[in-house]
């Protein structure tokens, strides 16, 4: 299946650069296993508004209802460059997919920077988003974005990858700007749009063949606002199983009676934990190769995303995942 290249904006001290306070630089095997399928952009904003490296380390404090960002042992106050560069960048990166940054940071942290009751105090007042993931998050409210440490939970993974590569393939059915592209988008998608929320995929379907009631741009505007909605949260597990039911369903009249219980008994398995989806995806390709259905073939629930390296031992010690 061809795949669009995402671009992910992604903090530069995971992997890029040896840019965080001390020195150091962290090793991501996400961002590791994306390179060769996206185009990053790297940043790092504590470099970008000149604090060096290495540098005395930033911390949010809170202060008359405000978070300031401040530089430890100097006390010097940094929450106006940081929040003017971190607008500048949203305003000028151009279009993007999604963003992976690195957690727990003052600056990049999306949820879980730790905001403290004043600048010596050890009392964390309330974990929060850093002051450069803040500005991001305002600016795309409903893109896709995670934290590396996060990315390491495969439900977590799977739900970042599919909407990212999803936004990516909607850029460019968008782009492209015909109503031709946008039936042939809606239909690709169709099994992971069932897997995902059934009721948003039956109002993309209506908004498509209600196209005469709309200009174009309008169109793409109502069906896209569906499609943040439909990709706000992961499909439960087992709404895959339906839907790889359904897709069974072109093959099982051809197939033998071991075949069949051969995929029930996959069934089964992944819903007890003992396979991943890919065991059933993997049949429903082989019986869509052996007889040439081009309809199957192209549906993106079969490979939202590339394959990428998972460690099996993760596989393993995440089973619980894999159960409804
Ligand atoms: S967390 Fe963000 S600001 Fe801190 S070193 Fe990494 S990229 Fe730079």
């Amino acid at each position: 299946m061809r795949h669009p290249r995402p671009r992910i904006v992604v903090s530069r001290c995971l992997g890029f650069e040896h840019c965080r306070y001390n020195g150091d630089i962290i090793s991501s095997d996400v961002v590791n296993a994306l390179s060769g399928h996206v185009e990053y952009v790297p940043v790092c904003a504590e470099v970008e508004i000149g604090l060096g490296v290495p540098r005395n380390p930033v911390r949010l404090v809170r202060s008359d209802g405000e978070t300031h960002m401040v530089q430890r042992d100097t006390l010097r106050d940094v929450t106006k460059l940081m929040e003017s560069f971190s607008e500048t960048f949203v305003a000028s990166v151009g279009d993007i997919d999604g963003c992976i940054l690195k957690g727990r940071s003052p600056s990049c942290g999306l949820r879980d920077a730790k905001a403290y009751g004043g600048i010596e105090s050890p009392f964390v007042l309330e974990k929060t988003s850093g002051l450069f993931a803040r500005t991001l998050l305002d600016a795309h409210p409903t893109l896709a974005m995670e934290d590396e440490l996060r990315l390491k939970n495969i439900r977590i993974r799977e739900h970042f990858l599919t909407k990212v590569f999803m936004h990516a393939r909607y850029r460019e059915m968008a782009k492209a700007h015909t109503l031709k592209d946008l039936i042939a988008f809606h239909t690709q998608n169709k099994y992971l749009f069932m897997a995902y929320n059934q009721n948003e995929l039956r109002e993309m379907g209506r908004v498509v063949a209600n196209q005469h009631l709309y200009d174009f741009d309008e169109l793409l505007d109502i069906y896209r606002v569906h499609l943040d909605t439909m990709f706000a949260s992961p499909p439960r597990p087992g709404s895959y199983i339906n839907v790889m039911e359904h897709m069974f369903g072109y093959f099982s009249r051809e197939l033998s009676a071991r075949e069949r219980a051969h995929f029930l008994s996959i069934v089964k398995e992944y819903r007890e934990g003992l396979v991943p989806l890919s065991a059933l995806r993997a049949l429903i390709v082989t019986w869509a190769l052996r007889f040439e259905d081009d309809y199957v073939l192209e549906q993106t629930v079969i490979e939202p995303y590339p394959n990428l390296f998972i460690d099996p031992q993760e596989l393993y010690r995440q089973r619980d995942y894999w159960k409804e």
